[in-house]
């Protein structure tokens, strides 16, 4: 009796782990496809400085390549109120929609949240004798502002933005 449980249990295994191989193949390929399709999705955008003083206007490449940083109440997006996406300036990465922007009063556009799916990376910046947290736009690496936690909203959250870190695709 033993033994014959025992072969059923073999045979449960066996018939388990061919269910398991028929169907595995489409799983990998499944896998497969979601994973280019993340990998295009957040390909790299990598060229020269050289390359990028020629794609960006002297301003764009003062802040973006830079870091640098806008006189406060003079971008172009900061009383933006449009239905829309705002992205990054210098390849497109789509960072913030405008249902994500506050009004902060700060000179700068500011936004609660970001899209989802890491399209901004964060660095502590250490520079003019403070210690706050950059935010780069993570296909490209080009600068886009600081992040703090002061934000006004539920999310607790302030990305703070250069105006001419981004642009702008109107809904
Ligand atoms: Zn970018």
């Amino acid at each position: 009796m033993k033994r014959l449980l025992l072969m059923i249990g073999c045979a449960g295994l066996i018939l388990t782990s061919c269910a398991q191989s028929k169907t595995e193949p489409k799983k990998k390929e499944d896998k497969k496809q979601e994973q280019n399709m993340s990998n295009n999705d957040s390909t790299k955008v990598e060229k020269t400085e050289s390359e990028w003083k020629q794609l960006l206007t002297t301003e764009q490449y003062h802040v973006l390549r830079e870091k640098g940083t806008e006189m406060p109440f003079t971008g172009k997006l900061l009383n933006n109120k449009e239905k829309g996406v705002y992205t990054c300036a210098a390849c497109g990465n789509e960072l913030f929609t405008n249902d994500m922007k506050f009004d902060s009063h700060c000179g700068w556009p500011s936004f609660d949240k970001e899209i989802a799916g890491g399209k901004i990376k964060t660095e502590t910046d250490t520079s003019h004798g403070m210690i706050r947290t950059e935010i780069m736009c993570a296909k490209c690496g080009s600068h886009l502002g600081h992040l703090f936690d002061d934000g006004p909203t539920e999310t607790g959250m302030r990305y703070c933005v250069n105006s001419v870190s981004l642009d702008f695709k109107k809904e």
